[in-house]
């Protein structure tokens, strides 16, 4: 049997049709950029995500770049994110000249953990914690970060939070009692359209959210260069913009995400039941902390990832049986050559790295089997028990 970690063919089954027309009618119409198809597909995510206002852009990145030159973010300033992330999360920081500051994970979630970001702007200065100006939580695989807790000590410092939902759209958390959607419990949400995500494009495209008319403003400007009225910037900003060809595929997909997620969520549930009878002590099975019959979302599982033992050979001898795995993310912010000059020392951060060592990612996608799920599990027993 072939498992591919991904295969986006069962999602496009049912859709082709209407997704092809639909693109041909933005080709007929010669409007290339933004329009009212992109009007349409942000008004469906601001519907969707709970929040007053969303914008799309160019990426998953640009949508964090933004998100951060909109709140005026720049040289001399500090942004702390979580040590374990995909890569954009740091990098859009040092691209404008801000320092990242990487903070410890909570090992059951791989998400930021709320007592070191707490511990952190408790030991800076004065003088430091004036550069503090963010936190960027990431809802790592389609779990959201504890934002209770995140939000309060932000409150505390008085610093600004953009929530990296680029693998959450729609992930649900309980905040103050009440059931909410990622990227719209913070200062600004951003998410990515990258066609692995739970809502993928036929190529690149993001999206920014918030609730804030003030952030929103900077944040339309900004999407293009800044400027107010055209040819007029009194601010820099850059071509952040969405095409219309991206936006009325993902809206037609919109409308068939929840079916998606919940295919997921049975696709984990199967996993989790055919572990939890093979008893591995090599394997540690994704935990759903927010789990609650009135938070459907709770996991949206972009993501299934289990913590495995001697995982360089697990991940082999899978391949050799025709199962796709895929390690994200092997090697933590404070370990990449790039941010060497920000003098970190290797081990400082123990639960990103031993996150990082032990991660391995199963297919879940919508349209993956029983047949194909027992025979990953299959293969799981066998390596261990050989
Ligand atoms: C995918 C992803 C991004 C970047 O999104 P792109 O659309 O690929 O630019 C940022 N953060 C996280 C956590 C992601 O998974």
């Amino acid at each position: 049997m072939q498992i591919p970690l991904l295969d986006l063919r069962p999602q496009h089954e049912g859709l082709r049709d209407e997704i092809i027309a639909a693109v041909t009618d933005v080709i007929d119409s010669t409007r290339y950029i933004m329009g009212p198809e992109l009007e349409r597909f942000e008004e469906a995510v601001a519907e969707y995500s709970g929040c007053k206002y969303a914008l799309g852009v160019s990426s998953g990145t640009d949508a964090l770049l933004l998100a951060l030159m909109s709140l005026n973010i720049g040289q001399g300033d500090k942004v702390l994110v979580p040590d374990f992330s995909f890569f954009a999360t740091a990098g859009v920081v040092s691209r404008l000249n801000a320092e990242p500051v990487f903070l410890e994970i909570d090992p059951t979630t791989f998400n930021l953990c709320p007592n070191h970001l707490e511990e952190k702007l408790e030991n800076y200065t004065e003088e430091e914690l004036a550069q503090v100006k963010a936190v960027i939580p990431v809802h790592l695989f389609g779990q959201c970060a504890d934002m209770q807790a995140i939000l309060a000590v932000a409150k505390q410092f008085g610093i600004a939070v953009v929530e990296d939902a680029a693998q959450a759209i729609g992930a649900e958390y309980r905040l103050n009692g009440e059931a909410r959607r990622a990227g719209e419990m913070s200062d600004v949400g951003c998410m990515s359209f990258f066609p692995s995500k739970n809502l993928g494009g036929v190529g690149d495209g993001g999206m920014v959210t918030t609730n804030d008319a003030e952030l929103h403003h900077q944040l339309r400007i900004k999407r293009v260069h800044g400027a107010e009225p055209k040819y007029y910037h009194k601010v820099i900003g850059g071509n952040f913009r969405m095409d219309p060809i991206q936006a009325c595929v993902l809206r037609i997909k919109l409308q068939r995400l929840e079916i998606w997620h919940e295919q997921r969520r049975q696709n984990a549930a199967h996993y989790n039941q055919l572990l939890g009878s093979a008893q591995l002590e090599e394997v540690v099975c994704p935990a759903a902390v927010y789990k609650d019959d009135n938070l459907l979302n709770h996991h949206i599982y972009n993501q299934y990832t289990v913590r495995v033992q001697r995982r360089e050979d697990l991940k082999k001898f899978l391949q050799e049986r025709g199962v796709a795995t895929e390690i994200y993310y092997p090697v933590p912010f404070h370990r990449q050559e790039c941010f060497a000059d920000l003098g970190y020392r290797p081990g400082s951060l123990p639960e990103s790295d031993s996150a990082a060592q032990e991660v391995l990612a199963l297919p879940i996608y919508p349209g993956l089997t029983l047949d194909m799920q027992e025979y990953v599990v299959e293969n799981l027993i066998e390596f261990y028990r050989r």
